[in-house]
């Protein structure tokens, strides 16, 4: 049986643009928790492997390659934590477009997985922690005492995801942002190996309709009840 945290795991999981990262962000800072962003990490893994020539689609290779690299966050108070890959801070190169499907294209290979899980879990281990993610609540953390699956209508994902890049200084097109979202989806949701699905015993908060300030209260309160 797994050894009860002094405080809980809060797993959120979901596709693209569902509002994630703002709610995640939102919760940590209320509830003093430290966040991860799981998906930075498989970035930075597609970011390193375009630099060094290895293909996106060579699974032993990506996974070799992300057993050598040093990922960590630096924590930041007034904002997301910073991914930094072998001592330099990434955080703005990896939020590309293509970065966006690169991450999406390594994250299928079962190497590139199975050498970010250890890491995953070492950051999560003592609880007090938010992930963000797509496997959260199935794979990396199955016994967290909380878990949201967090969705919402591709249109309005494809909305909020223009909004972001533009705000910061990257031009995206409506139409081009939600065929990429689609094509992501389908390729994060068909995978063989931890593929994007909502876990048995997660909530689903679809936020098409919700407000997302009101989405952090409940959560605060969902978190309250597990002894956050
Ligand atoms: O959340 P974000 O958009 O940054 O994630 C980028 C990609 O990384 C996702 O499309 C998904 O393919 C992959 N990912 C994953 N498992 C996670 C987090 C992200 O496969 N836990």
């Amino acid at each position: 049986m797994t050894k009860k945290r002094a405080r809980p795991v809060i797993a959120i999981d979901g596709p693209a643009g569902a509002g994630k990262s703002t709610v995640a962000l939102k919760l940590a800072q209320r509830l003093g928790f430290v966040l991860v962003d799981t998906g930075a990490l498989y970035r930075g893994v597609a970011l390193a492997a375009r630099e060094r020539g290895i293909a996106w689609t060579d699974g032993v290779a990506l996974g070799n390659l992300t057993a050598t690299l040093d990922l960590s966050f630096e924590p930041r108070a007034d904002g997301a934590p910073r991914l930094i890959i072998d001592g330099r801070d990434r955080s703005g190169e990896i939020r590309t477009p293509e970065i966006s499907m690169g991450a999406s294209d390594v994250s299928k290979h079962p190497e590139v997985r199975a050498a970010l899980l250890g890491l995953q879990r070492r950051l999560g281990h003592d609880g007090g922690v938010v992930l963000e993610g797509r496997d959260i609540g199935t794979v990396v953390f199955p016994d967290a005492e909380a878990k949201v699956f967090l969705t919402a209508s591709d249109h309005i994902r494809a909305g909020r995801r223009v909004q972001d890049l533009t705000s910061k200084g990257i031009a995206a097109d409506q139409e081009k942002t939600l065929a990429e979202i689609r094509a992501r989806d389908t390729q994060d949701s068909t995978r063989a190996v931890a593929p994007l699905k909502p876990a048995d015993d997660a909530i689903t908060l679809d936020t098409t309709q919700l407000d997302i300030d009101a989405v952090v209260e409940h959560l605060i309160a969902l978190a309250q009840a597990k002894g956050a």
